[in-house]
């Protein structure tokens, strides 16, 4: 158990499927955080959904 670990997610892009910056969240605040959001994409220019994808910390992209 992780307790009060940080989680780390990364946000990729629905318009171009690219990947973007990785985040840390708190996951015992997991479930106020959405899958989706909506960000500003610069492969696109503009703003798209981008959905959360757990990921491990250190672990490449
Ligand atoms: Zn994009």
């Amino acid at each position: 158990m992780a307790r009060g670990k940080s989680q780390f997610a990364t946000w990729r892009c629905s318009g171009c499927n690219k990947p973007h910056g990785v985040t840390a969240y708190n996951k015992k605040s997991n479930e106020k955080i959405t899958k989706e959001l909506s960000m500003f994409c610069n492969q696109c220019r503009k703003h798209t959904d981008h959905k959360r994808k757990d990921t491990k910390k250190g672990s490449g992209n």
